[in-house]
């Protein structure tokens, strides 16, 4: 038998995984925070617009609590956003914050939460570990099934025309992760797809972390991967379906619980540079690059791919390498059963662009450290190439 590595694990404190939740969410808050009176919620524009805000917030002001809602959030998200939220929740005299959205929005609170009552600057704390004070009270509550941002200790930020930083510290994760589906009823097949199949990468790649795969990551990436691959297409092809879309936000979570302890990697490596340069939303980014990058890994990780074949394709048989041949063309076939774009030239990436990715792609050296196979620049851009 061979030696479990030494390893360490950490989630959010609690979750609850419940359709409706958020309808008795001022209960949830009363419990678990008593005494605490001003609420903030952050949230985007888009989903403001929804109506579904309403219900979270008339459950909290029933118990008492004055709601103050931010809806700046946009999609990769600037420093001034932050920052603006930050004099919001400020001037708001804010006790807690709920993140109320995609992984936008989740970010935006996390960093709220650790800014708000804080003199550290935002700027200090990129990079891994660097949040020195404590955090606001922080319960996220997200309205898609990809991200799994809910639970985990990251937060992105745009800061320059295409730059990206991150803030990675422990106190960003969160006290509380609710999970209720309806909030994800209205998402279009579309966003449905892309976040799913990006839930399912951070499963696949938390199972292949080169370092910090370990055996609580391991069980959460196969039971996510589980939930996912049964519920993908359905919940595209019929998304009013509560008990399937409650599986795939539990699927998502249970994912980001994975990788948030097992990083992720080269696909994901490969992937921001096209969402940075192309603005493509970074669910579709991951699915454009991941059978190629699947394929590359082979020659490493064919073994841990069949296993993993064992939950998506469970009738795939043959030898190892077979197998996980059969996992890399499930995945593609999910991604062309739910009509999302599939080469890089379906979104406006020429030949002449593969270079410029290739140099991004190999900025993104902590993500490329975590795959199983070493990728060199023009690995990189045989990829891309493959995938044009
Ligand atoms: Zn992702």
């Amino acid at each position: 038998m061979s030696t479990i590595p030494a390893f360490s694990f950490t989630t959010v404190s609690s979750l609850v995984s419940e359709p409706g939740a958020a309808s008795r969410l001022g209960q949830l808050v009363a419990e678990r925070f008593p005494g605490v009176r001003r609420i903030l919620i952050v949230t985007d524009a888009g989903f403001l617009r929804t109506g579904l805000v309403e219900t979270p917030r008339l459950s909290l002001e029933q118990q008492g609590m004055h709601v103050a809602v931010f809806s700046e959030v946009v999609a990769d998200p600037p420093e001034d956003v932050v920052l603006t939220a930050v004099e919001f929740a400020r001037d708001h005299d804010t006790e807690l914050v709920i993140g109320l959205g995609g992984g936008s929005s989740m970010d935006v609170a996390k960093l709220v939460a650790v800014l708000a009552n804080n003199t550290q600057a935002l700027q200090q704390m990129y990079g891994i570990g660097k949040v020195t004070g404590q955090r606001l009270p922080l319960i996220q509550v997200p309205t898609t099934a990809g991200t799994g941002s809910e639970v985990t200790n990251i937060a992105i930020v745009t800061t320059g025309e295409t730059t990206k930083m991150g803030v990675v510290s422990p106190q960003l994760y969160a006290d509380v992760a609710v999970l209720d589906a309806a909030l994800t009823l209205g998402l279009p097949p579309v966003v449905t797809a892309a976040t799913g199949i990006d839930a399912m990468v951070h499963a696949i790649e938390a199972y292949t972390s080169k370092h910090k795969k370990n055996p609580l990551s391991d069980m959460l990436a196969k039971q996510a991967l589980s939930l996912l691959s049964a519920n993908l297409v359905k919940a595209c092809e019929n998304g009013r379906d509560l008990a399937v879309r409650q599986a795939m936000l539990l699927g998502a979570c249970l994912a980001g619980q994975a990788f948030s302890n097992a990083p992720v990697a080269a696909v994901h490596a490969l992937a921001y540079p096209i969402g940075g340069i192309y603005h493509v939303a970074h669910g579709l980014s991951n699915s454009l690059v991941l059978p190629h990058v699947l394929r590359f890994n082979l020659p490493q990780a064919a073994g841990h791919y069949a296993e993993l074949a064992g939950i998506v394709v469970p009738h795939a048989s043959g030898s190892e390498e077979a197998r996980a041949q059969a996992l890399i063309v499930a995945m593609q076939q999910i991604a062309k059963i739910t009509g999302i774009e599939t080469t890089l030239q379906q979104v406006g990436i020429t030949e002449q662009d593969l270079d410029r990715l290739a140099d991004d792609a190999m900025l993104q050296t902590r993500l490329l450290g975590n795959n199983p196979r070493e990728v060199t620049r023009e690995d990189a851009r045989a990829i891309y190439a493959a995938a044009l």
